[in-house]
């Protein structure tokens, strides 16, 4: 059994962060949001919160942010977090009076108190060792670059590539297979060479998780733009860690201190002012910095202790493909666990066959690919589509059939359902276990109304089910909007916004619900109708009649009480208790229910029947039966 880090942290009332960094005590680290850990590992935090939560904090009178944040157990980052939000922008090292303590953590949801400023000694469970799979080594983190138009991702990518040369890299030109790979410190790193979150959502949307690390690229010079936003929603949908390339720092209007105060606006607090975010000047065109980059793309790589098994089963992720005059379908394919092998039999989506050939980024033939490696693969019947996983056969016919298995049931999944997810059917899904919360990406016209709709959503939540607006800004509903939708099994909701050809193409396409609004409050009981339909009914115990015993009669089957409907009725399906001198004696099931020897449905007030109660015969006369239904009743909000 497995938890989700955002699941668990929902359920101890702590923000994923929070839950984050109460591993990191642990001696567990996680990636993020939607990494899993497993039940004795959740079950370690639970009671180290538990035990953290008891008693109130002693903090002194007054404090600096860090040792603060190291008395409350949570990481500074979120107690800079509740400070921006109360507008004081503090660096680590400074001092915070008691009164501002105070106020971050009552947002943060805890007690204090003016003190010598010790926590509550929690007694730290042992951390139990983490459990990597068997044959599990370290492998090469995966790099997506995100960013704003003309920020300048493709030339931080043709400077990273550019590395190779002038490192005097082994073959250092590359070619452009769609991922290429770059040595630092002697460890490879792996980037994906189609910038932009399109392709990096429309994979997300095939169910295939590339990306291990985001590069957000903001130019110095123009600071966080609409797409920037785009981005940091896309990567953090993904539960994937962002690091700024702060770019353009060469020109002479680069201002990277509002950059970065923008940053922190949106959460991404750079480490220079205590946060997390890794922030690293470059010019992409001068080549500085880039070596920096490249060792913090390390480090964060180091946290995430990325493994994969060489020797395992190859697996693999399409992330281009194309067909080639006289080499037939051509995939670039990451390979992500395990070693793909010249002559291996092989599925890909929803066609097969055999590696033929495998060519690397430098251009050459190779025998074997390991993890993270990127190669272009030759020996597929079809093309198949960017995202589409690759998995191992054991030989052409298991290949075949196992592609066209594939095919099938992606044809009655599609059939089944018109939409991955719409307001309709949530209800079954979440029955279902298949989703506990309604995503939802807004676009409405200006910016007041997208915020009022985030803060009527937010409150429709319930311990039950949650309402995550996964992206929420102003404009018409777009193709991206869709696809991010698509990726994050949301739907879309327009809200006095047209929705572009683009965007209704691949809403059917990718079978998202876009629904369109002008009345917020005709919005907000749409949802609100379909959570109510989300929750589990609700039982509901109706007494429908009482009977007093008159009579007792043995028979051969168990004791049958003669009895008079005092008043409302008893059914043969009822549940009743037996009541004695007001009190209950029993409570059970009707097992007969007769008139005149005969079995009937049902007996209504002033009339005689014969009732045998399931499994009791201690029945006496002028006991009293109460017949009840459990009703299920749909929940309203
Ligand atoms: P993309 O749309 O994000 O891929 O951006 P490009 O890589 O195409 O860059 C857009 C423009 O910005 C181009 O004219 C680049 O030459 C320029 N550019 C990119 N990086 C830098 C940089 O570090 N410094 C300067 N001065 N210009 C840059």
């Amino acid at each position: 059994m497995s938890i989700r880090v955002s699941d668990l942290a929902k359920e101890l009332g702590v923000t994923s962060s929070q839950l984050i960094s109460a591993l990191h005590d642990l001696g567990v680290e996680v990636a993020g949001p939607t990494s899993t850990i497993d039940e004795d590992t959740a079950e370690l935090v639970r009671e180290l919160l538990a035990s953290q939560s008891a008693g109130v904090t002693e903090v002194p009178e007054n404090v600096i942010v860090r040792d603060f944040a190291d008395i409350l157990g949570i990481s500074p980052s979120d107690v800079q977090k509740a400070l921006i939000e109360m507008g004081v922008l503090a660096s680590l090292t400074q001092t915070i009076a008691f009164e501002q303590a105070e106020k971050v953590a009552a947002k943060l949801g805890k007690d204090i108190r003016k003190g010598t400023g010790r926590a509550p000694t929690p007694a730290k469970p042992k951390a139990k060792p983490k459990a990597a799979p068997k044959g599990a080594r370290e492998r090469p983190p995966v790099v997506t670059v995100l960013g704003h138009v003309d920020h300048g991702k493709t030339s931080l990518l043709d400077a990273i590539r550019n590395t190779r040369v002038t490192a005097g890299e082994f073959g250092g030109i590359t070619q452009h297979i769609g991922a290429y790979q770059v040595i630092k410190n002697d460890k490879p790193i792996t980037f994906i060479d189609t910038p932009g979150h399109a392709a990096f959502t429309a994979m997300r949307a095939r169910g295939a998780q590339v990306t291990d690390i985001a590069v957000l690229v903001v130019a110095a010079d123009d600071g966080i733009m609409p797409q920037t936003r785009e981005a940091i929603d896309h990567a953090r949908a993904a539960g994937v860690p962002i690091i700024v390339a702060l770019n353009k720092i060469d020109r002479p209007d680069a201002n990277p201190e509002r950059v970065k105060q923008q940053l922190a606006e949106v959460e991404l607090i750079p480490e220079e002012w205590g946060g997390d975010t890794m922030v690293v000047p470059v010019s992409a065109t001068e080549g500085t910095g880039i070596d920096d980059l490249l060792e913090r793309i390390q480090l964060q790589a180091e946290v995430l202790e990325l493994t994969a098994d060489p020797a395992a089963d190859p697996e693999g992720v399409v992330i281009e493909s194309r067909l080639e005059r006289g080499r037939g379908p051509v995939a670039t394919l990451l390979v992500q666990n395990g070693t793909l092998k010249i002559g291996a039999s092989v599925v890909v989506g929803s066609t097969y066959g055999k590696v033929k050939a495998m060519i690397d980024d430098k251009g050459q033939r190779v025998q074997k690919a390991g993890p993270a490696t990127p190669i272009e693969l030759l020996g597929l019947q079809d093309v198949p589509n960017a995202g589409e996983t690759l998995t191992a056969a054991t030989d052409d016919r298991h290949a075949r059939q196992a592609a066209q298995e594939r095919t099938d049931r992606e044809r009655e999944e599609r059939l089944a359902s018109s939409a991955k997810v719409s307001l309709e059917d949530l209800y079954r899904k979440l029955r279902e276990g298949e989703v506990k919360e309604l995503n939802v990406v807004i676009k409405s016209d200006v910016d007041g109304s997208a915020e009022a709709i985030r803060q009527s959503l937010d409150e429709l939540s319930t311990d039950e089910v949650a309402v995550k607006v996964i992206r929420s800004s102003v404009g018409n509903v777009a193709e991206s909007d869709v696809m991010l939708a698509a990726a994050s099994s949301a739907i879309v909701i327009g809200f006095n916004v047209r929705v572009e050809k683009e965007a209704i193409a691949a809403a059917e396409r990718e079978r998202v619900e876009v629904r369109e609004y002008n009345i917020i409050y005709e919005l907000l009981d749409d949802v609100r109708k379909a959570m109510a339909g989300l929750l589990e009914p609700e039982e509901k115990e109706e007494i429908i009649g009482h009977a007093q015993v008159r009579q007792l009669f043995k028979t051969p089957g168990g004791m049958v009480a003669g009895s008079y409907m005092q008043d409302g009725r008893i059914t043969r399906n009822s549940l009743v208790r037996v009541m004695r001198d007001g009190k209950v004696v029993f409570s059970g099931g009707v097992d007969s229910l007769r008139r005149f020897k005969e079995d009937v449905r049902e007996v209504v007030s002033g009339f005689e029947c014969g009732i045998q109660v399931d499994g009791f015969n201690s029945i006496q006369e002028n006991d009293i039966i109460e017949a009840y239904e459990i009703q299920q009743v749909a929940r309203t909000l």
